[in-house]
């Protein structure tokens, strides 16, 4: 079965100005898009029908398929970026909230130390909240990677810093998104379900 782009978890309008429904018109409805449009032409010559998005990721990793990783990998990303995302303003709470205190000391310097890296990362790319052997840690990767090709990485919230994310609503201003995102529109509900270690598997369609 060819991959699908999974419907959004919202609707367009329900960020108002922190994320428009413009931009997801354009990041939903054409870059998310064509992801898959590209990814479901590419599997077949890959000989990958079938598979699932993650096993597709890490096949065509393994086997140097570059092209054909980019697209999948981005599905998944994408789809788990919208997970992460709520309209209503959220804070962690509980077993999630203990681990940010005993991982970065405050809420506050995990927040700080999450912006720096989106902001600080250099062209197009994702950051990341993941875990790492029971431990909370802020990475990020470049282009189309996705922690689901790498072991060590459980995801836990991820935010797009890749231009088309934030263009229409924010212009160059990369720090103002991640800023507006982090305080107002971050589903913690969703980061504290992916401490279970199946975040992967959130984000994830059969083949
Ligand atoms: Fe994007």
């Amino acid at each position: 079965m060819p991959f699908i782009l999974p419907e959004l978890p919202y609707a367009k309008n329900a960020f108002g100005d922190l994320i428009s429904q413009e931009t997801f018109d354009f990041h939903h409805g054409k870059h998310h898009n064509a992801y898959v449009v590209k990814a479901n032409e590419l599997i077949p010559q890959a000989g990958l029908e079938g598979a699932s998005l993650s096993k597709a990721i890490k096949a065509a990793k393994e086997m140097g398929k570059t092209g054909l990783f980019n697209q999948v990998g981005q599905i998944w990303n994408h789809s788990f970026y919208w997970l992460c995302l709520s309209p209503e303003k959220q804070q962690p709470t509980g077993k999630l909230l203990d681990l940010i205190q005993r991982d970065f000391g405050s809420l506050d310097e995990m927040l700080a130390k999450f912006k720096a890296e989106a902001v600080g990362h250099f062209a197009s790319g994702w950051a990341w909240l993941v875990l790492n052997n029971g431990k909370l840690e802020i990475t990020s990767l470049h282009d189309a990677d996705t922690p689901v090709a790498h072991d060590g990485m459980q995801p836990l919230l991820t935010l797009d810093v890749w231009e088309h994310a934030y263009y229409i609503d924010y212009r160059n201003a990369r720090p103002d998104y991640v800023d507006s995102l982090l305080k107002n529109a971050i589903n913690w509900e969703f980061v504290a379900q992916n401490l279970d270690g199946e975040g992967v598997s959130r984000a994830d369609q059969s083949g």
